[in-house]
């Protein structure tokens, strides 16, 4: 890799050191991994570090401020069946939304929160049916069953933690579920 300091092509090496990247005009502090001239120790740029360090940032941000990681918003939608574009519909989101946070964008709060609620089957059923003038009646069927199958399976209590009631294959989407969102 070409080292602008010493003006020539070295060897590097990776480091972990604590650096502050913003986040929505926010420092987040992460263990970032930074490419370093094994020469002159100068930090040089690393469009693939820097990439995974940005996730990072986000993942550490979405923690502080409550909001779902991409991961648990597929493990909700995937609860009930549905593809990304269904999902939004459902919850009354644009096409794109729910496939934008599903690849890492930071989500808005409001949204994040619906999402959230959406989480328990009864809000869930809630917005089923208030979605029906936007989602074709096959998807509707394919929600109502995924819905009817998670309604049997967990029950919900007011802290937001599922209880399990069966050991199904669908424990390991719910088991999450302890997790708080403040
Ligand atoms: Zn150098």
């Amino acid at each position: 890799m070409y080292c602008p300091k010493c003006q020539a092509e070295v060897s590097t090496v990776v480091q972990e050191m604590t650096e502050s990247y913003p986040v929505k005009g926010e420092p987040v502090l992460v263990e970032a991994q930074v490419r370093i001239c094994s020469v002159c120790g100068e930090e040089l740029w690393d469009d693939v570090l820097d990439s995974q360090n940005l996730r990072r940032a986000y993942a550490q941000y979405r923690k502080t401020h409550g909001l779902l990681q991409p991961e648990e918003i597929q493990e909700i939608r995937e609860l009930y069946g549905l593809s990304q574009v269904i999902f939004a519909r459902v919850l009354g989101l644009g096409d794109k939304t729910v496939a934008r946070y599903e690849n890492g964008s930071l989500a808005d709060a409001a949204q994040n929160n619906l999402i959230v609620l959406a989480r328990n089957p009864e809000n869930f059923r809630q917005l089923l049916e208030m979605s029906r003038c936007r989602i074709t009646a096959q998807d509707y069927e394919t929600a109502r069953k995924a819905l009817e199958q998670v309604s049997r399976q967990v029950s919900y209590n007011p802290k937001q933690i599922y209880v399990i009631q069966e050991d199904t294959d669908i424990n390991f989407k719910l088991n999450w579920g302890d997790r708080k969102y403040a």
